[in-house]
């Protein structure tokens, strides 16, 4: 089965329509430990050093794809697609036009981008992307997000490290989906029999930027911070809620998208400040870890009012910009073990 690449700097693409064109949905994630001089080449030093990393990995693997499909997402998707125009190798580049609102007019928006999306696929791939086959697709996403939630439930009662968390998503975002339930399924087994959550370790809220390598969550543990909840896209809003499976499948997909917990690539502050609100109110935390990428502009803009807002209901927190690289920032040890001293 072949595969279709996709830059989503959060969850705005329906990748369901991906799997059920018969293409594995993969989302490109970049490699930390390569060097970004590639990309380097093409792009403008005010690029988020993430985004430089896809870019990378497109250079090096649009020839194993049959395709890439860019969606709307932050200022650097929308700047992104028209280097990657010029210098990416892929016979299928394709730009998904999410909406940045999640009104009514939206919603008749996502669902015209969601045909147009099938109706590319149908005619460059020579495939029929039917109903049946849309609403398959969304039962193996249900099943994806129902086991996922199980797993990130278990944060908060056994001793899983925040990087098992991480690689338990990265697992699924890259594979056949149906191969991603096996695994999930596996990993659930294997938490299952895990013991309690240790007792010297602080439980956290993640919020901000998406974290894409698992060296950055080993930091936050190494400080005994342990992520029982968060926000990001690689992360609980990827799983936050099902996809509805009655109905007109495009119209369940165009919901479900305009819906999840939006990120501050999208607008809509308050919302974001509620669903934070709402996970402090079921899960108990000891305090709440706020980061942005350098160069992530949505998240760095957003984190002032954010963490005031959850700072005014008495919540402590701790905020930094970090860099986007394997090896472990001793200034963010350092200030994270101050932190972690005072919950
Ligand atoms: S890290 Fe921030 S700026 Fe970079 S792609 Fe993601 S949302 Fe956009």
């Amino acid at each position: 089965m072949n595969k279709i690449a996709f830059f989503d700097s959060s969850h705005d693409l329906p990748e369901e329509i991906i799997s059920a064109a018969g293409y594995i949905p993969y989302k490109i994630l970049g490699d930390v430990h390569a060097s970004n001089e590639p990309a380097d080449q093409y792009l403008q030093n005010f690029f988020c050093p993430a985004a430089k990393s896809f870019f990378t990995e497109a250079l090096h693997k649009s020839g194993d794809w049959s395709g890439i499909v860019v969606a709307q997402g932050c200022n650097t998707t929308n700047r992104h697609f028209d280097v990657w125009k010029m210098h990416i190798k892929t016979p299928f580049l394709y730009w998904f036009n999410a909406p940045v609102k999640n009104d009514e007019i939206a919603l008749g928006f996502m669902k015209k981008e969601i045909k147009a999306f099938i109706d590319a696929l149908e005619s460059f791939f020579k495939v029929k992307i039917g109903d049946d086959k849309i609403r398959e697709s969304i039962r193996v996403a249900n099943e994806i997000k129902k086991l996922l939630q199980k797993l990130s439930a278990m944060r908060s009662t056994k001793d899983i490290p925040n990087r098992d968390y991480l690689q338990a998503i990265l697992v699924t975002l890259q594979q056949n989906r149906m191969d991603a339930v096996a695994s999930l399924e596996q990993i659930s087994r294997e938490w299952s029999a895990r013991p309690a959550f240790p007792s010297g370790k602080k439980k956290a809220l993640l919020t901000g930027s998406d974290v894409s390598y698992p060296e950055w969550m080993d930091t936050l543990d190494k400080c005994d911070v342990r992520v029982v909840r968060d926000d990001l896209s690689i992360g609980e809003r990827y799983f936050s809620g099902l996809i509805p499976e009655s109905g007109d499948p495009i119209e369940s997909l165009a919901r479900y998208y305009l819906n999840i917990p939006r990120p501050a690539t999208k607008p809509g502050l308050r919302g974001r400040i509620e669903f934070l609100k709402s996970i402090l109110r079921t899960t108990p935390i000891d305090g709440i870890v706020s980061q942005n990428l350098k160069f992530c502009e949505p998240f760095a803009y957003d984190s002032v009012s954010v963490n005031n807002a959850l700072k005014e209901d008495g919540h402590k927190l701790i905020h930094f910009e970090r860099e986007f690289t394997p090896v472990t920032d001793q200034q963010i040890v350092t200030r994270l073990t101050a932190f972690t001293e005072t919950l």
